[in-house]
């Protein structure tokens, strides 16, 4: 048994003036208890919400008595989760700040502090006692109702103050049951691309994640660098392009993470298969984007093509009840899968087995090494090789020396828009038989 979480947005309907007032007010004393707290932690090197609240609770309680108490409870837990990972960036040398800067807030709500009445409107404790807020319902949010999500007792709120709505951030969990593998699917994570082995033949589906990553990097400086030379440094207007710049960035990272992710999930479920991935570290796939010599640069491909992917990957998996097994990572590439001698890579990403002399793709290497890892047969046992590699065209030997060693490559655009794997698998097999 699993459980699986998502977060649902709900909007309120537009809020008179003078409701709206109230939770600005709202607002503004929890992102100053918030800010009070955030500073003591990094200050104390507080990173954990139970000593945060034991050693502030009672000041923040008398820094504004007529605020209901549990917000001083979850500006606590808000305030040490931004502290622990402002801290780990310090340690990691990528901070850019002396200090958290707590920009946007969204308010923090336990059980006692909201509660949903009905599907339609929402009840909120303020420091004027409980306001009822009917919320537009949408279809987003309808579809976990339905489908038999439960609503959690925490959730979030934020201000749309040019629209005067309440944004909440609702949580839905769900208990799913697993299954017993019968099939693995191993997923070997690029910082380009995902090769995916599945049913004996290994797809090289393109993310251009870093590539993505990059190319608004650059294009936020030369943005920036162009708005300084004329309007000056940190102009507003600037900050606006910037903002939405991130925010598209941000989007399409998302989009192309989540769909790619339900594309393997899914197929995955249709096989009662296992999902297959490398255990990664704080940074294990550095030796990959080594050549980026900007450490936050660094980070945020690392964070936006490794960590991501892999998480919207075990968050799929959660839902739909996929057992996901992690294996080691070392050397998943070099090891010939049949023979367990080197492999030596020349240039792009092929390389020729020292001992058998057949020719393998960097990715093709990883996938079967990956399985054979999660069949437990990395020893060196001859066995489970040929056992994990018997599907691959009727034989242990993938590709031939003089054959053509690229998986097929599915390019971003297509498998976006494919309805599943499946269909591209299909597509690949049709183009097979034509040559
Ligand atoms: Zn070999």
């Amino acid at each position: 048994m699993v459980e699986a979480v998502r977060t649902v947005v709900v909007r309120s309907v537009p809020l008179p003036r003078r409701t709206f007032r109230i939770f600005v007010e709202l607002e503004g004393m929890y992102r100053n208890i918030v800010e009070q707290l955030v500073l003591y932690a990094v200050n104390n090197d507080i990173t954990k919400f139970t000593r945060l609240r034991a050693e502030k609770y009672r000041e923040v309680r008398s820094l504004y008595p007529q605020l209901p108490s549990h917000y001083a409870y979850t500006a606590c837990q808000d305030a040490a989760e931004r502290a622990h990972s402002f801290l780990r960036l310090r340690r990691m040398g990528k901070a850019r700040k002396p200090y958290p800067e707590v920009r946007s807030v969204s308010i923090w709500l336990d059980d006692h502090l909201w509660s949903a009445e009905g599907l339609t409107s929402v009840s909120l404790a303020t420091h004027r006692g409980r306001l009822r807020v009917p919320v537009e319902l949408n279809k987003h949010y309808l579809r976990y109702v339905n489908r038999g999500w439960r609503l959690a007792l925490e959730a979030k709120v934020k201000l749309d103050r040019r629209n005067r709505r309440l944004v909440l951030y609702l949580t839905f969990k769900k208990e799913i049951n697993g299954y017993r593998p019968k099939n693995y699917i191993t997923v070997d994570v690029n910082e380009d691309a995902e090769a995916v082995l599945i049913d004996g033949v290994v797809y090289l589906l393109e993310t251009n994640l870093s590539r993505v990553t990059l190319g608004y990097y650059y294009r936020r400086r030369s943005v920036q660098e162009k708005y300084d030379r004329v309007y000056g440094p940190g102009s507003r207007l600037a900050m606006r392009v910037l903002r939405r710049l991130s925010n598209n960035e941000r989007a399409l990272k998302r989009e192309i993470r989540w769909k790619l992710a339900a594309l393997i999930v899914r197929e995955a479920a249709r096989r009662q298969a296992a999902i297959v991935l490398e255990r990664l570290g704080r940074e294990p796939a550095n030796h990959m984007i080594e050549r980026i010599k900007n450490p936050q640069l660094r980070h945020r491909i690392f964070q936006a093509a490794f960590k991501g992917m892999q998480r919207a990957i075990e968050e799929k998996a959660r839902e739909y009840g996929v057992p996901v097994i992690y294996v080691d990572p070392r050397n998943t590439s070099k090891v010939c899968p049949i023979h367990g001698t080197e492999i030596v890579y020349g240039r792009n990403r092929h390389g020729v087995c020292s001992k058998g002399g057949e020719t393998w793709h960097r990715d093709v290497v990883a996938c079967y090494n990956l399985l054979l890892r999660a069949l437990g047969g990395d020893g060196g046992a001859a066995p489970s090789r040929l056992r994990a590699l018997a599907p691959v065209d009727g034989g242990p030997v993938p590709l031939g020396p003089k054959e053509s060693h690229d998986p097929p490559a599915v390019k971003l655009g297509r498998w976006l828009r494919a309805k599943s794997l499946h269909s591209i698998m299909i597509e690949h097999k049709m183009s097979e038989m034509k040559v």
